[in-house]
C-alpha cells in the first residue's frame, strides 16, 4: 500500500472543494440559464410572497420582475377570495408532499386575466410555507381557445353531416318511392297493353300470345288445343238503343260470367266490341270443347239485371281446333271466327265448329265483299218497289225501296246479305247515295210519265244516319234530280234513332227541315218509348213484321200492336204494319185502326217497271190495290 503525504492531502482535499463548487456553480448557470428561457412562466414564492420570477412570468402577468419580487402572492388572482379558496385547495397537497394541478383565471396588471393551468410544488413538504413554493404557470387561452373552435368545428362538422346524412335520406327515400311509383306505371302500362280497359280481360295481343304458347305445347304432347270464340247476338241493338253505358255494363256482366264459370287455368279473352275468345287450360279436345261451349251458351243466355233493365243476350260460339283446323294463332282464331259466324247464319244461339263447309260459306264472303266493291260502278245494283197500302181502303199510298244486288254468277241477292257486308266495309255510303238518287230519279221519270206512286220510302243505315254531312247529301240529290222533296221518305230504324239522342235530334230536325217525311222502320224491337218519340220531327211508325207475324192468334202480339196504334195515333203519327201476308191479319189491323199495311198479301217488292205496269192502269194513288 502507498501513502500520500500529508501536502498531498491538502492539497486534494482543497482540489475537491473547488471542483464541488465549479459544479455547483455550473448547474445554478443552468438552472437560470432554464428559467430565463424557458416559455412556461415559473415562480418561486416563500411566506406567500414572489421571491423570483422568470422572464415568462412577468410577460405573462404584465408584472416587471422587480415589481413583482415582494409582492403577496394574492396579487394574481382576482380576488381575495379565490386566493383563499386556491390556498384551501393548493395547501394541503403540499402539505402531503404532493404537486397541485389545476387550471384557473390568473389576474394580469392591467386588468386583464388569462386561463392558465397551474402546477404548484412545495420545495420543503415539511415547511410548505416558510421552505417555500414553485409555481409553473401556462398560459392556455390560446389552446383552450383552439379546442373550443375544435369542438366548435366539431359540431359544426357533426350537424352539417347530421344535415346531409337526412337530405341524403330524404333523397334516397324520394328515389325509391319514385322507383316504385315508376315501376308501377309500367307495371299499368305493362297490363293495359295486354288488357281490355272494360273488362279487365286479356286483349287480343296476350291472347294471340296464350294461343301460341298452347299451339306450341299442344304439338309437343302430341294433344289437340281448341280455340272457342263467343259473339253476343244482337249486341250492336241493345247497345244502340239503350246507350254505350248499359252496353259496357252487359259487356262487363258477361266477362264475370265467363270468368265464374271457368277454371283459373283457362283463358279468357276480349278481342272486339262483343266478341269474347276461351281457350280451355289444358288444351281441349273437340268432345271437351263442346261440353264447355254448352254450358257457356247455357250460363250466358241467362237474363242479365242491367240498370233496371231485364236484358237478354244469347251469345253464337264458333270453336277452332288445333292441329285439325290449323297450327298457329292467325289461322285458328280466324277459322274459329268463321265457325262463329256460320252459328249465326244457323239461327244464332248456337255452338258451330270449324268445317270444310264453313270455309266454303267464309271464302264466298270474302269474295263477295270484293265484288260489292265493283258492283256499284258496275251498275249490279238494282232497286225494287213494294207498295204500301191503306187499310181502310186498300188503297196505294206509297212505295218503299229495297236494293238488290243483280250478281252476274249468283243472281240475284238479297239486302239481308250484302248490306251488313256494306255496313262492315263502309261501301254503305258509296251504296246509300245510289239508292237514293236512283228513287229520286224513278220518281221524277213516273211522275213525268203520269204515274203517281205516292212518296217513295227510302232506307237509311245507322252508318249514314250518324255521317254529319247527311241532310246536306240528301238535299243535293234531291235537288239534282229535280224531285219535290214531299214526295221522298226516309225510313230509319227505331235502334239507330235509340243510339245518341241528342245527335239524333240535330239530324231528324236537319232532314225534316228538306221537307222530307221520316219514318222509324222496325219499331218495337229498339226498346225506344213512345213518349221519347214525341221529341222528333217523325211522321210514321212502321210496327216490325215480328209483331205482325203471329196475328191475330198471339194475344201479347195483339196487345202490342194495339198499343201502339192506339199510342202513336195520341200523338198524331200514322203507323204501318210490315209484313202483312194474311186477310186475317188485315181485318185485325183494320179492326184497331193501323192506317197502312206493307206485305205480299197486297204485293210482294218488284222491279220498277212491273210496278207500272201493274198499278198505272189504275191511274193515281189511293187505287185499289190486292196482290
Ligand atoms: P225493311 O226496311 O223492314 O224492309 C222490309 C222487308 O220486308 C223487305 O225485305 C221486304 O221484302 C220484306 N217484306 C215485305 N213484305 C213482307 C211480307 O209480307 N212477309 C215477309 N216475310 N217479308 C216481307 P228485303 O227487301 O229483303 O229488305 C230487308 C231489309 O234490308 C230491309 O228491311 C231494310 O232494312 C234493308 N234494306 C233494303 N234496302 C235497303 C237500302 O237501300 N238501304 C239500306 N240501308 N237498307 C236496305
Ligand atoms: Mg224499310
Ligand atoms: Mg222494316
Amino acid at each position: 500500500m502507498v501513502y500520500a503525504p500529508v501536502e498531498l492531502l491538502a492539497k486534494t482535499g482543497h482540489d475537491a472543494r473547488l471542483r464541488e463548487e465549479r459544479s455547483l456553480r455550473q448547474l445554478l448557470l443552468k438552472y437560470e440559464a432554464i428559467l430565463e428561457n424557458a416559455s412556461i412562466g415559473i415562480a418561486f414564492t416563500r411566506d406567500q410572497r414572489f421571491e423570483q420570477v422568470n422572464p415568462r412570468f412577468e410577460q405573462m402577468l404584465g408584472w416587471p420582475r422587480a415589481a413583482l419580487v415582494g409582492q403577496p402572492g394574492h396579487v394574481i388572482w382576482r380576488s381575495r377570495q379565490e386566493h383563499a379558496a386556491i390556498g384551501a385547495f393548493v395547501g394541503p397537497l403540499l402539505a402531503r408532499g404532493q404537486s397541485a394541478d389545476f387550471e384557473h383565471e390568473i389576474a394580469r396588471r392591467d386588468g386583464g386575466s388569462f386561463l392558465a393551468r397551474i402546477r404548484a410544488k412545495s420545495a420543503d413538504p415539511t415547511h410548505p410555507t416558510r421552505g417555500g413554493t414553485i409555481w409553473i404557470v401556462e398560459d392556455v387561452t390560446e389552446e383552450r381557445r383552439a379546442v373550443e373552435a375544435l369542438r366548435r368545428a366539431h359540431d359544426e362538422l357533426e350537424i352539417r353531416l347530421r344535415e346531409t346524412t337526412e337530405a341524403l335520406a330524404e333523397a334516397s327515400a324520394r328515389l325509391r318511392d319514385e322507383i316504385a311509383e315508376r315501376e308501377s306505371a309500367e307495371r299499368r302500362i305493362r297490363h293495359l297493353a295486354h288488357h281490355d280497359v272494360l273488362t279487365g280481360l286479356p286483349n287480343r295481343r296476350l291472347l294471340h300470345k296464350r294461343l301460341e304458347q298452347a299451339v306450341v305445347s299442344a304439338r309437343a304432347g302430341g294433344r289437340s288445343a281448341a280455340v272457342i270464340l263467343i259473339d253476343l247476338d244482337r249486341f250492336k241493338t241493345i247497345n244502340d238503343s239503350l246507350g254505350h253505358a248499359v252496353g259496357d255494363a252487359l259487356l262487363r256482366a258477361v266477362a264475370l260470367r265467363l270468368t265464374d264459370a271457368l277454371g283459373a287455368a283457362d283463358t279468357v279473352a276480349r278481342i272486339g266490341g262483343d266478341e269474347f275468345v276461351v281457350l280451355p287450360g289444358d288444351a281441349a279436345d273437340a268432345d271437351e270443347a263442346t261440353a264447355m261451349s254448352a254450358r257457356l251458351l247455357e250460363r250466358l243466355s241467362q237474363p242479365y239485371e242491367i240498370t233496371g233493365y231485364s236484358l237478354r243476350v244469347t251469345p253464337s260460339i264458333g270453336i277452332s281446333v288445333c292441329p285439325r283446323d290449323g297450327e298457329d294463332a292467325e289461322t285458328l282464331l280466324s277459322r274459329a271466327d268463321a265457325a262463329m259466324y256460320h252459328a249465326k247464319a244457323e239461327g244464332r244461339q248456337c255452338v258451330r265448329f270449324f268445317t270444310e263447309k264453313v270455309e266454303r260459306v267464309s271464302t264466298q264472303v270474302l269474295q263477295l265483299e270484293n265484288e260489292l266493291h265493283a258492283a256499284v260502278s258496275r251498275g249490279e245494283l238494282v232497286l225494287h218497289y213494294q207498295p204500301r197500302v191503306e187499310l181502310s181502303r186498300r188503297g196505294f199510298v206509297a212505295v218503299e225501296a229495297l236494293v238488290r244486288w243483280q250478281h252476274p254468277r249468283r243472281g240475284m241477292i238479297g239486302p239481308a246479305e250484302f248490306i251488313p257486308l256494306a255496313e262492315e266495309t263502309g261501301l254503305i255510303h258509296p251504296i246509300g247515295e245510289w239508292v237514293l238518287r236512283e228513287a229520286c230519279r224513278q220518281q221524277r221519270l213516273w211522275r213525268e210519265r203520269g204515274f203517281v206512286p205516292g212518296s217513295i220510302a227510302v232506307n237509311l243505315s245507322a252508318q249514314q244516319f250518324r255521317t254529319p254531312e247527311l241532310a246536306g247529301t240528301v238535299r243535293r240529290i234531291i235537288e239534282d234530280a229535280g224531285v219535290d222533296p214531299r214526295t221522298i221518305e226516309i225510313e230509319i230504324t227505331e235502334s239507330t234513332l235509340m243510339h245518341d239522342g241528342g245527335h239524333a235530334l240535330s239530324t231528324l230536325q236537319a232532314l225534316a227541315a228538306l221537307g222530307v217525311r221520316i219514318s222509324i222502320d222496325d219499331f218495337g224491337t229498339g226498346y225506344s218509348s213512345l213518349s221519347y218519340l214525341r221529341r222528333f220531327p217523325v211522321h210514321l211508325l212502321k210496327i216490325d213484321r215480328s209483331f205482325v207475324r203471329d196475328l191475330p192468334a198471339s194475344a201479347d202480339d195483339a196487345t202490342i200492336v194495339r198499343a201502339i196504334s192506339g199510342l202513336a195515333a195520341s200523338l198524331g203519327l200514322r203507323v204501318v204494319a210490315e209484313g202483312v201476308e194474311t186477310e186475317d191479319q188485315l181485318h185485325f189491323l183494320q179492326g184497331i185502326g193501323c192506317d197502312e199495311g206493307q206485305g205480299f198479301l197486297f204485293a210482294p217488292p218488284m222491279p220498277a217497271a212491273e210496278l207500272e205496269r201493274r198499278f198505272a192502269h189504275r191511274g193515281a194513288v189511293g187505287e185499289a190495290c190486292s196482290g
